[in-house]
């Protein structure tokens, strides 16, 4: 058992920070305030090579194991996860997902400039009738000659408003189930696309949009993977993002407890810096049990799913405790800056915001607690 991080996890690490502090985060409030996207980052990350950490590096990604991976996401997170989210979360899950199924040639297509930061691409699971059950999706896909016509809506699509590529789970033959299931890359161009913003309680300087196909057109060379392995297939970039989702919660919790241990020692109240009294230092301790932890937790998932051993419990818990930390951590960190945590000064009301939103994407906490039950009992009571 090694608790240690190597040299290089350590070196990404401090290069992720470097970044959460001098590029996001003395921007995020102008970008929030304007609900507004800063592309520069987004191109600056690739730049960097902080997008396609862990997409092979033959395809021009960063070959990172994904814990590295998780550690870089927790680290720029630290500043926004919202911006993490937007500017590199739907790459790394679509990133995955063509690594694993799409046909070289769609991989010598797509992911070298999506981790440049050139191409961005969306995935599109979600609808009105299917959440958590992923497996009602309705829309449909029809061959027509050599191209698809698509038809249905997506919901909540992260950077789906500003995705030059959606990756759609669709329905080719609904009297097959699951086995009807396809992946098909839609283009923003594509006659029949259309997308709206979404407003969110948090992600304010993010994107996130509902989609609408109307007898949309696309070729045929667009299947990713194989018909009837889609929703599998879409699992895989699911699984990632539930590591990820789980590395930003840290990253937020993180950043509340720095602020908090910052702003508590400067603001005097009954004479003394408020550090001083106890129920401050109890709330403090316990931020910091906590978030180590949970921390400790989401590494050791990262480290199953890097290995390929089975993870599903360890995940599961992961994202659970780290997301729900996220939220609590947060909430206190506002209490504990007292009026002046409800402003955008202090660098916590956009986490307490944001925090809300890791609970649900990735799976919702009834989900994976579900799912953990599912592991430990050998019954699956979510359906
Ligand atoms: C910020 C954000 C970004 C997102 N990005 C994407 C994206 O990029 N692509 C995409 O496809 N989707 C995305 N989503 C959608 C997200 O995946 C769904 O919101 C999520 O899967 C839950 O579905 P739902 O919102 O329809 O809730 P529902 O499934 O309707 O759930 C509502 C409530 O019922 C509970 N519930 C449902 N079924 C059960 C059960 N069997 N047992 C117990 N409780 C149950 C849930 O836990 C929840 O509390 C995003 C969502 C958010 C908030």
């Amino acid at each position: 058992m090694n608790f240690e991080l190597t040299e290089e996890q350590v070196m990404l690490r401090s290069l992720a920070r470097k970044f959460a502090e001098q590029e996001m985060f003395p921007k995020l409030k102008e970008y929030e305030r304007q609900r507004k996207v800063n592309y520069d980052l987004i191109k600056k990350m690739g730049e960097l090579g902080l997008i396609g950490t862990n997409i092979p590096q033959e395809y021009g990604g960063g070959g990172l194991d994904y814990t590295s991976a998780a550690i870089i996401w927790e680290q720029l997170s630290w500043a926004s996860w919202t911006q993490t989210l937007t500017s590199l979360g739907h790459n790394i899950v679509t990133g995955t997902i063509l690594t694993k199924v799409a046909s070289q040639e769609q991989r010598r297509n797509y992911l070298p400039p999506m981790c440049k930061g050139e191409l961005i691409m969306a995935i599109g699971v979600v609808e009105p009738n299917a959440g958590s059950d992923a497996a009602a999706v309705e829309t449909t896909a029809r061959l027509d000659g050599d191209q698809w016509v698509i038809n249905g809506t997506k919901n909540f699509i992260s950077a789906g408003g500003i995705a030059d590529i959606v990756l759609t789970l669709v329905q080719t033959d609904r009297s097959q189930g699951t086995r009807g299931m396809a992946l098909i890359a839609i283009d923003k161009g594509a006659p029949g696309f259309s997308s709206a913003a979404v407003e969110m309680v948090g992600n304010r300087a993010g994107d996130i949009a509902n989609l609408a196909f109307t007898d949309c057109r696309v070729p045929k060379e667009n299947l990713i993977g194989e018909i009837g392995r889609g929703l599998q297939n879409g699992l895989i970039g699911i699984d990632v993002a539930r590591l990820f989702v789980a590395a930003g919660a840290i990253g937020m919790a993180q950043s509340c407890l720095d602020a908090c241990i910052k702003y508590t020692k400067e603001r005097h109240q009954f004479g003394k810096p408020i550090a001083s009294f106890q129920l401050v230092q109890e709330a403090i301790a316990r931020m910091a049990a906590e978030t180590e932890a949970v921390r400790l937790l989401v590494y050791y998932a990262g480290e199953l799913k890097t290995k390929e051993l089975p993870h599903a419990k360890e995940l599961s818990s992961a994202k659970w405790l780290a997301t729900e930390l996220a939220v609590r951590v947060s909430a206190e960190a506002i209490r504990l800056h007292g009026a002046y945590g409800c402003t955008d000064d202090f660098g916590v009301e956009h986490h307490y915001r944001d925090a809300a939103l890791g609970t649900i994407l990735g799976g919702t906490t009834e989900m994976h607690k579900l799912i953990i039950g599912r592991e430990l009992l050998g019954i699956n009571a979510m359906v």
